[in-house]
């Protein structure tokens, strides 16, 4: 039974630079008509209760109150008791209704589209919030009783210095936050940025910047938990747990994507076409080797590695056979065994990438 499901909200109410996601300008029409949709792909997909739900977009809370509230009340009754409910939501719609919303249908944690706290950066990447928005929205979250929050970050930005990254992270770990994501900014051919031509920052600037938080965040009581990852009190996000542990989940709405035991399916990206026919999956069906490798490369991610006695027993295969050429290789610098764990070295976790493609 799935018991994870990850929601698109395919709508923005402003279109940043970088951005290359499955989402359209907000239209209160065509919004009622996607929740009209959704509700059927839900009550169809969803078969048990549920014990982590990701609402993510796009823009959740570009919505209306009204929206809102049909949406979170769909799946009111999916549910299951302890469920992780994480919303996105963009700092400047963080207000007393949005919180009394989440607030009445459970929602218990929010990750915030922060990006950076620095305004000429914003302002490029076409963010339409400012830092003291982020603060206020932080505050506002707390003040309503929802104590897990998550923030994101990019760096590698077009004119942003390793200076200016050190005083974005600085005000992160500021704030009364259990959770930090980072982006290194990648230019997407049909984000604004691409168009631009604009340039990603050179590979040693983004090395010394990912270098740089994952010191910054481990002195202010971060536990880089995954690549990208840091959590503090241990609010680790147990819905992306559930990717990293290569778990299935459902993927609702246009855009969304999903996993069941023999692969893997993506919703259609054009709205119109969902408006229409529902989701239109796209499956991927993945051989069990496809499917051995697909969950070592999301393992690897985590800190705490792969359980290889669960692999094992998960494809009646051990790890260390079916890879023994590319554990050779790297086990004793790149990778390590400890404690029936396979995972990346201190030095390893740079190098994942190179890895991988030994594992591949
Ligand atoms: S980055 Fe997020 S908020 Fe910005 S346009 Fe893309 S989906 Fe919308």
């Amino acid at each position: 039974m799935i018991t994870s499901a990850y929601v698109h909200v395919p709508f923005c109410r402003s279109i940043c630079a970088y951005c290359d996601f499955a989402r359209w300008m907000y239209q209160e029409e065509t919004a009622w008509e996607w929740l009209r949709q959704l509700e059927r792909e839900a009550a169809e997909k969803i078969q048990a209760p549920l014990t982590t739900l990701y609402i993510g977009g796009g823009t959740p809370n570009a919505l209306t109150a009204a929206q809102l509230e049909a949406l979170l009340a769909l799946f009111d009754r999916h549910h299951a008791p302890g469920m992780e409910f994480t919303l996105e939501a963009n700092p400047e719609y963080i207000d007393d209704m949005f919180l009394s919303i989440c607030a009445r249908h459970g929602v218990n944690r929010l990750s915030i589209g922060v990006q950076s706290f620095e305004e000429g950066l914003l302002r490029r990447m076409n963010r339409s919030h400012d830092a003291a928005q982020i603060e206020a929205a932080i505050a506002r979250a707390r003040a309503h009783g929802i104590e897990n929050l998550s923030i994101d970050l990019i760096y590698g930005l077009p004119g942003q210095t390793l200076d200016m990254w050190l005083a974005d992270l600085q005000k992160a770990t500021a704030l009364p936050i259990t959770h930090i994501s980072l982006y290194s900014l990648t230019i997407e051919e049909n984000s604004a940025f691409g168009r631009m031509g604009v340039l990603a920052a050179d590979d040693e600037l983004e090395y010394q910047m990912y270098a740089a938080a994952i010191d910054d965040l481990r002195a202010h009581g971060f536990v880089q938990y995954e690549v990208a990852n840091f959590a503090r009190n241990q609010a680790v996000s147990r819905h992306n747990l559930v990717y990293w542990h290569y778990e299935d989940f459902h993927g609702i709405g246009c855009g969304a994507s999903g996993k069941r035991p023999q692969g893997r399916y993506d919703n259609t990206r054009s709205l119109q076409r969902y408006l229409k026919e529902g989701p239109c999956e796209e499956w991927t069906p993945l051989s069990v080797e496809e499917q051995m490798f697909e969950a070592v490369m999301m393992g690897l991610r985590l800190r705490e590695g792969i359980d290889l006695e669960r692999f094992a027993g998960r494809y009646h295969k051990r790890l260390e056979d079916h890879f023994s050429t590319a554990l050779q290789k790297h086990l004793g610098n790149d990778l390590v065994i400890e404690d029936g764990f396979l995972k990346t070295s201190e030095q390893g976790k740079f190098l994942l990438h190179d890895i991988l493609v030994d594992f591949l």
